[in-house]
């Protein structure tokens, strides 16, 4: 727990690869907002190249701290809410989107169920994922890595920084 009232801090993932991708992560930043939800820090963002096996343009990428209201699932339903709001069409799985919000950490909580994985997997996967985690909370510890997030993106900087590369992005 982030404060003394029932509020919590998530890390958010915010990613487009159909345009206008910045307008689509606006919209979520908006979203958030409407449902008071406080973004306390953000990443710049990324042009990152697609995972799997679809051919699909490059995401626009981008990670958010944010405070609300909320506990796990609150949070789930929060970005799917943004996700309906862009109108993202849930077609071939890890396809093209308008809009994917995905969590990647609440602070002090590690989650299994159908809906929802927390820390999320990608997490130690995908360098972009850790690298923006570790600019936004470096002190978090991995539940299950038992490191902090600063120190598994160090790890990560040493060993394999291979998949999904990723450039600073312009406005678009
Ligand atoms: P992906 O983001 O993996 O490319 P989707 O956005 O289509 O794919 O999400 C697939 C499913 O992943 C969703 O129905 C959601 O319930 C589930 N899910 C599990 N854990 C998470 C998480 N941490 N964040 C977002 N979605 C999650
Ligand atoms: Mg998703």
């Amino acid at each position: 727990m982030s404060s003394s009232d029932d509020s919590s801090q998530a890390v958010l993932a915010l990613g487009s690869n159909l345009q206008p991708r910045a307008q689509w992560l606006d919209l979520a930043l908006d979203l958030l907002g409407e449902k008071g939800i406080q973004v306390l820090a953000s990443t710049p963002r990324w042009n990152t190249a697609p995972i799997g096996a679809i051919p699909q343009p490059d995401y626009l990428n981008q990670l958010v701290l944010a405070r609300g209201t909320l506990r796990g699932l609150g949070w789930l339903k929060l970005a799917q809410a943004a996700e309906v709001r862009a109108g993202r069409r849930r077609g071939v799985s890890k396809g093209p989107r308008t809009l994917d919000v995905d969590i990647i950490l609440i602070e002090g909580e590690s989650l299994t169920s159908p809906g929802l994985t927390v820390p999320h997997p990608g997490l130690l996967q995908r360098p972009y994922l850790l690298r923006g985690a570790a600019q936004l909370v470096p002190d978090w510890v991995h539940p299950t890595e038992g490191l902090s997030i600063a120190e598994l993106a160090r790890r990560d900087l040493t060993g394999s920084w291979a998949i999904g590369s990723s450039t600073p992005s312009g406005s678009s």
